[in-house]
């Protein structure tokens, strides 16, 4: 037995027999075929932020911490190559240096690149794609050891399947993503009354660049967050501004958080997402208020079409429910879990969910596309686990 793996939540803990941190492309190439002849298998993790049970092994754990930093940008094609194990904010740093930024990010940005493409990892913004839709193009070592590199001007296909493909595919060594001019966004944060704030979501997920918002059981209340550009920052006349700030995109979207809690979050089509937001805050209010202080996240994301996106080709809203990570989360989130679920909720692979196997498939219309590419790439399950096998319905 290892040393033991803990992610960030500290609500998965797993003792793989051997942690890799190769520092070059040809290390992880070795590290893969000597896995292979072992008849053993492996997993990829990025910064152990999912709390779904991705990167779980008993056998080889592949960290690509090692393999960090934006290799390349070309500012005038709006394009980077960066290594997947560069966290978002090293990435956005580097990117700030050469005059370049990504699109969106999430609440948080100490993921690695590979890991918050490998699940979707989305902000908030009505016109805004989750994170892996920037990629563009990719360097990934498959399960012969082999170095294989597409790209989505001649293989859009398998874009569309490595965007979210949650290190099934092989391991991502290279990425290429699309970035734009570096952007400066005005940050703002406003507290109103619930029915204010769903009696004017539709204009506020419409005039805002990244609109959001938390609802508080404990007070009732919610926090709006608006992020624009500075010269463009529409006013919310029913909401009390609590705080502002103007900086580079890259420094402004995302916060840091201390608090460790646990996450269940479903991505819903946009319209379904005010009456789940109603009923989920009755169900709080008339069953958790007490044991639950934790506040419900509404965000929204543009479609997309990754093969396993939670926003494949369809508008999104997204409600999100947390519980302090030193608390049981499990029967408050089944609780919650149908009121997303039974409105064609995608769950967010690297949270918690209990969905498996046919529940996924039939919310996914390129389930078997992408499960054909997977087998042709992994014929022998490489980097499957149980949880995969489940998962994915393998037999
Ligand atoms: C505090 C906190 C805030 C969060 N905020 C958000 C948010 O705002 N929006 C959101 O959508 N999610 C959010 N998440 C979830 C988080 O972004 C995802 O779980 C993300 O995948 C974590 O990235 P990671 O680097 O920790 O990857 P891991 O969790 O370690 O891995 C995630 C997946 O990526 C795969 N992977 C990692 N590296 C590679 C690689 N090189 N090649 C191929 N596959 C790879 C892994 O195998 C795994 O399947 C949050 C999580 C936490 C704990």
């Amino acid at each position: 037995m290892g040393e033991e793996f803990e992610n960030w939540s500290g609500s998965l803990r797993f003792s793989p027999k051997r942690i890799e941190k190769p520092e070059s492309t040809s290390e992880l190439q070795q590290v893969v075929r000597r896995v292979a002849a072992d008849g053993g298998t492996c997993r990829v993790v990025g910064k152990g932020h999912s709390s779904s049970p991705l990167a779980k092994t008993e056998q080889t754990l592949i960290s690509l911490e090692e393999m960090s930093g934006v290799e390349s940008a070309d500012p005038e094609a709006c394009e980077a190559w960066v290594r997947p194990g560069t966290t978002l904010e090293q990435m956005g740093e580097e990117l700030l240096e050469q005059g370049l930024a990504v699109h969106n990010l999430g609440d948080v940005n100490v993921q690695q690149l590979g890991g918050a493409i490998g699940t979707g990892t989305h902000g908030t913004g009505k016109h805004l794609g989750n994170l892996s839709t920037m990629l563009l193009g990719l360097r990934m070592v498959t399960a012969d050891g082999e170095v294989i590199e597409r790209h989505i001007e001649e293989d859009p296909d398998f874009i569309r399947a490595a965007r979210v493909s949650l290190g099934t595919l092989g391991i991502f060594c290279l990425l290429r993503i699309r970035v734009q001019p570096a952007y400066k966004l005005h940050r703002q944060e406003w507290c109103t009354g619930v029915r204010d704030c769903m009696e004017n979501l539709t204009d506020l997920i419409e005039k805002n660049r990244n609109f959001d918002f938390y609802w508080y059981p404990r007070s009732d209340e919610v926090k709006l967050r608006t992020l624009n550009p500075p010269d463009e920052t529409p006013s919310i006349p029913f909401a009390d501004l609590l705080q502002e700030q103007v900086e580079w995109a890259p420094r402004i979207i995302a916060k840091t958080r201390d608090l460790r809690f646990d996450e269940m979050e479903y991505c819903m089509p946009a319209a379904a997402g005010p009456a789940a937001f109603r009923q989920v805050r009755k169900r709080m209010l008339e069953r958790h208020r007490r044991e639950v202080g934790w506040r419900t996240l509404y965000r929204t994301t543009a479609p997309d079409d990754a093969m396993l996106s939670p926003s494949y080709k369809r508008e999104t809203s997204v409600l999100s429910v947390h519980h302090n990570a030193s608390l049981p989360h499990e029967e408050f989130f089944a609780d919650i879990e149908p009121i997303l679920h039974d409105r064609y909720g995608r769950p967010h692979w690297g949270k918690k969910h209990n969905l498996r196997g046919s529940q996924l498939s039939r919310l996914y219309p390129e389930w078997e596309k992408f499960q054909k590419i997977r087998r042709e790439l992994d014929p022998d399950g490489l980097f499957l686990t149980d949880y995969f096998r489940d998962l994915f319905d393998l037999q």
